[in-house]
């Protein structure tokens, strides 16, 4: 017996959602959820049996399965076993969160750092714990959903610039009282686009407005950078930013998030953000793992120039093959369908011919800009590479997105 009113905004929505996928699975255009059932070198999965080339990846830097990595994280559990004593504030830290967290404030130039269950986590807590009524926050219109989240539940004002466009934020910069507190702040790879902030031109604007600056690097660590250090080593800027705040599951191969900034900030940050105070430590072994990555970055700077040849390639041939691949420079490469079918049909023609590949529809992305999106890694081998791009060539030829 069902005693739920079957008409209710709820219900609507649910069977909106339910005929949206039964149609989509009926037609073999759904591809999201799919277990890998095993990693294999070079940036090759098992997936439905069949072996694939990995393009949707954020291990940009092809770190998943790091032998040093990996013994780190066992090192780790049998010294603390798999998981902790609670939340941090209370029992739940360990030296390896300690060591972490220096690890980091190293690596991206800062002072301090600490870390959080996961990127989301952070972005939720650290703008909420920043920003309240009666502040302003300036946020670009394709920010990641984390941060979109995070400026709604802080209560402050939520303000949008147009995407990258420096001149839309000084006008809104200029707009907001003067007397209150400002909070600018952007991806700096954004996550379905792989272009980079205007970080000089933003400095410049948060010094004018005296606004504090938040950057995102979830996309940047590991990819911007000679050393992979992210988006200030990029630009050299080192020291600009307020609050630089990353995650640990993409080139880091492991989970969680973090913010480096100035020892007070991760101080405040350490006895007022809700998500550090009142939810589990990092287990051991995901801590130690992040830990032992953020050297290997360094220790082994051939990866970046690797990463960057690879992106050179992907990106230099599908344009040339006549894709739109927006204004990327990075490993996230979009290649523009159109209408979300399209993006389905795409993927299912690059699956078919196993390349792993994934679409991005609306409401992700603005109706009528889904994309395949792409990465391309340090783990391919440029003959890979080749064959991924005549492949998504031959779909495109097929679906009309190319001659
Ligand atoms: C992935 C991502 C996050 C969230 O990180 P998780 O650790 O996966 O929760 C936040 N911001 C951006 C820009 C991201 O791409």
């Amino acid at each position: 017996m069902d005693f739920h009113n079957t008409d209710d905004a709820v219900t609507r929505r649910i069977k909106a959602m339910s005929d949206r996928l039964t149609y989509l699975r009926t037609s073999d255009l759904y591809f999201y959820n799919q277990p890998v059932e095993e990693i294999l070198g070079g940036a090759k999965v098992r997936v439905r049996g069949r072996e694939m080339g990995m393009y949707a990846s954020y291990s940009y830097l092809g770190l998943v399965g790091h032998p040093r990595i990996n013994e780190a994280a066992k090192k780790a559990v049998d010294k603390f076993g798999t998981g902790t004593n609670g939340v941090r504030t209370l029992a739940g830290t360990l030296t390896i969160h300690n060591e972490l967290e220096e690890t980091i404030a190293n690596f991206k130039h800062a002072e301090s750092a600490i870390t959080y269950s996961s990127g989301y986590a952070t972005n939720l807590s650290v703008i909420s714990t920043m920003m309240g009524r009666g502040d302003y926050v300036f946020s670009d219109k394709i920010n990641h959903a984390s941060i979109v989240d995070g400026c709604l539940m802080s209560g402050a004002e939520f303000r949008r610039f147009r995407h990258n466009d420096m001149e839309h934020l000084e006008g809104l910069l200029k707009n907001a009282p003067e007397d209150v507190s400002k909070l600018v702040i952007a991806d700096s790879v954004f996550s379905m686009d792989g272009d980079i902030i205007d970080l000089p031109k933003v400095v410049e604007l948060c010094r004018k407005y005296h606004a504090w600056l938040m950057i995102d690097e979830a996309h940047s660590v590991g990819v911007l950078g000679g050393k992979g250090t992210g988006i200030e080593e990029h630009f050299n800027l080192y020291g600009a930013i307020d609050i630089k705040m990353g995650t640990l599951s993409k080139t880091i191969p492991s989970v969680g998030g973090y913010v480096a900034a100035k020892k007070e900030i991760v101080d405040y940050l350490r006895h007022a953000s809700r998500a550090y105070i009142f939810s589990a430590a990092l287990p051991p072994a995901q801590a130690a793992a992040a830990n032992e990555a953020f050297k290997v970055i360094l220790d082994e700077p051939w990866r970046i120039v690797r990463l960057t040849e690879n992106t050179k390639q992907f990106i230099g041939g599908l344009k040339s093959m006549g894709f739109d691949t927006l204004l990327t420079e990075t490993a996230i490469v979009p290649v523009l369908c159109g209408e979300d079918d399209t993006a389905f049909a795409m993927t299912r023609e690059a699956q078919h011919n196993d390349v792993f590949v994934l679409p991005v529809v609306s409401p992700a992305v603005q109706e009528g800009l889904a994309r395949l999106r792409a990465t391309v890694t340090a783990a391919h081998d440029p003959s890979e590479i080749e064959r991924a791009m005549d492949v998504i060539g031959e779909a495109g030829k097929k679906l009309g997105l190319i001659k």
